[in-house]
């Protein structure tokens, strides 16, 4: 693994507005040792971006549609992840 694989999310330091928060996607079921580099190509998917969640260090998926959000929601632990 390299750096820049991921995005190590951060811990808020003020208050998001609802409507700006989007969410992250535990990676798929089966997937045994989730994270960058351990991904291949099969399904034909294009490589999600990884966050790491500050809180309890999942590796998650973000959504590659828009990139106005700015924090997402750990679907995990419900933290939320500043980018
Ligand atoms: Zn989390």
């Amino acid at each position: 693994m390299t750096e820049g694989d991921y995005i190590l999310g951060k811990k808020p330091d003020r208050e998001i507005p609802a409507d700006q928060i989007g969410r992250l996607e535990l990676p798929p079921k089966g997937d045994l040792h989730p994270g960058p580099g351990n991904g291949d190509e099969a399904g034909g998917r294009t490589s999600p971006f990884w966050v790491k969640c500050w809180s309890c260090h999942q590796y998650l998926t973000r959504p590659l549609s828009p990139p106005s959000e700015q924090a997402y929601t750990c679907p995990n632990c419900g933290a939320v992840n500043m980018i």
